[in-house]
């Protein structure tokens, strides 16, 4: 199949939905719901701009398999212009959200693509294994579907490994395995876009231990509609308000769910793991799906800044303030952000190196660089875009008060230097959308967590990165005192 249009996605999740609970009850049409269905519209908008007459060259590529176009972030990359023309797909589908969805498809789309290449890797562990992940990519990308994954366990008592539970199946775990498949039972704390196609559940990196964790060392994938699996939804950030009033929320709420295995029987050729706690651990390294990822955020990360400073200007100029050398300050600190992560892109790009899968894989330091720096500066973006917008962030009536009896009082009272009281206060809901809505505060938390904690982050590049040269360097130079000669 060629690459879906957006009617396709929502087709397939109203025949084959994910089940999902939401507000105590199941969501039987995640198309129809309301309060999910706006994020399926986004989300299927984002699969019609693979078909947008401008768009079509930079959003798909031929396959190699069945000749079809298909989704350009399936691409395997061969060179380095290949990540450049994946960086413009990327970009297009972030700027269409303002950045502010962060796990459009192409995020899982690339790491299935990494490891579909990383056959070898997995045939390590099982010689069947290879061949299963490779097939997998294949149907993933010929049916161009959207995943979602979970890589997190309960967050219940963090001092204990999963086996020490007197339940041995809080965290996901091997039951056992069949002539079926293997039999799963347990939960995964969180997945984002609950409303895809399909769960990856990639060998995660959090198994501290040894023989004993063997049982929750998986890989594997599985349909969203397989009985048993069900996702229990958090409470929804979509009010159903108009897009006016709720513009990021209304649209773009791809929501977060805990993924619970109520004894499933995962196929054979859906398994691409099991029991070895070291591959498992090492998965995301060594396949290079995490630097395919990282190049995805980082595409999307300039895509939000650039919404953020194109926010942030408009507001400055809607109640003049540019004048203010410390506003001036403030927004030149947004530049200096957008152009770091501009540049790490750029950097990870161009230091990029065929991996030992011949896939052309994006550079780890600057990727690294990237995704240890944004977490740590959006909170400061979004402190900015509070002190320059102050109380126009609160003094943001609804829709319905400025069409309302009294909409004389806002016309007049709300208006900006340079716009009307309705352009004033679509541009002020959409800066407290970004920063002190609901939404706004799952998007702050979102970017501190999202691709791990950043302590635990810090310690993996402490223990990573290469220092030798530069202490040797010190040395040296400590060591010869007869430099220069005087
Ligand atoms: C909005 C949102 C969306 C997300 N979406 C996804 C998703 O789609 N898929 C997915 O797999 N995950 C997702 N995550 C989860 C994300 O991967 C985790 O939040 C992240 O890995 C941190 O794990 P945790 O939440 O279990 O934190 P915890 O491990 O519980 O950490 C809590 C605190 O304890 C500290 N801590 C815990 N253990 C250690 C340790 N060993 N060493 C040092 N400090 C420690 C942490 O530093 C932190 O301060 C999402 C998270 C959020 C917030």
């Amino acid at each position: 199949m060629p690459a879906r249009t957006g009617k396709q996605v929502i087709e397939r999740l109203r025949t084959q939905p994910p089940e999902l609970w939401l507000e105590g009850q199941r969501v039987e049409d995640p198309t129809s719901h309301p309060k999910t269905r706006n994020a399926v519209a986004s989300l299927a908008a984002l699969y019609d701009l693979q078909y947008q007459d401008d768009l079509v060259d930079v959003m798909t590529f031929k396959s190699p398999s069945s000749g079809h176009l298909v989704g350009r972030s399936f691409m395997v990359p061969e060179s380095k212009d290949d990540l450049r023309k994946r960086s413009q797909m990327h970009k297009v589908w972030a700027d269409a959200s303002l950045g502010h969805m962060g796990r459009s498809p192409d995020y899982m789309n690339v790491n299935v693509m990494a490891a579909g290449m990383a056959g070898a890797y997995f045939d390590e562990v099982d010689g069947r294994f290879g061949q299963n992940i490779r097939n997998y990519f294949e149907y993933v990308r010929e049916n161009d579907l959207a995943l979602t994954h979970a890589l997190t366990n309960p967050q219940i008592d963090k001092s204990k490994q999963a086996n020490e539970f007197d339940d041995p199946f809080i965290a996901l775990g091997l039951v056992e395995e069949t002539s079926e498949g293997i039999l799963v039972r347990g939960a995964r704390m969180l997945a984002t876009l609950p409303i895809s196609d399909e769960i990856l559940i990639f060998p995660s990196t959090v198994l501290q231990g040894g023989d004993e964790l063997r049982p929750y060392a998986l890989g594997f994938s599985l349909p969203n509609s397989t009985p048993g699996l069900r996702f229990q939804c958090r409470e929804p950030l979509d009010q159903g308000r108009s897009h006016v009033d709720h513009p990021l929320g209304s649209r773009f709420d791809e929501l977060d769910a805990m993924v619970i295995f109520d004894d499933v029987i995962v196929p054979w050729e859906r398994v691409f793991l099991i029991r070895d706690v070291d591959r498992a651990n090492q998965a995301y390294a060594r396949t290079g799906a995490v630097l395919h990822m990282a190049h995805q955020v980082v595409n999307l990360k300039i895509a939000k800044t650039e919404a953020i400073l194109g926010t942030l200007q408009a507001v400055i100029d809607m109640i003049g303030t540019g004048h203010y050398p410390h506003v001036q300050e403030m927004v030149a600190e947004v530049i200096i952000t957008l152009e770091i992560m501009k540049a790490l892109k750029v950097a990870s790009e161009e230091q990029a190196t065929v991996n030992e899968y011949g896939v052309m894989t994006p550079a780890r330091g600057p990727l690294d660089a990237a995704r240890n720096y944004y977490p740590a500066v959006h909170k400061r973006l979004m402190e900015i875009l509070q002190l320059c917008s102050s109380s126009g962030l609160i003094m943001v009536p609804s829709e319905a008060d400025w069409t309302g009896e009294r909409s004389g009082d806002i016309s007049k009272f709300l208006q900006g230097k340079n716009g009307s009281a309705e352009e004033r206060l679509r541009l002020f809901r959409l800066a407290w959308d970004m920063t002190i809505s609901g939404f706004g505060g799952r998007q702050s938390l979102y970017e501190r967590f999202f691709f791990g904690d950043p302590v635990r982050m810090k310690h993996a590049l402490y223990g990573v990165y290469d220092r030798s040269a530069y202490v040797d360097r010190v040395e040296r130079f400590l060591a010869d005192d007869t430099w220069p000669q005087t």
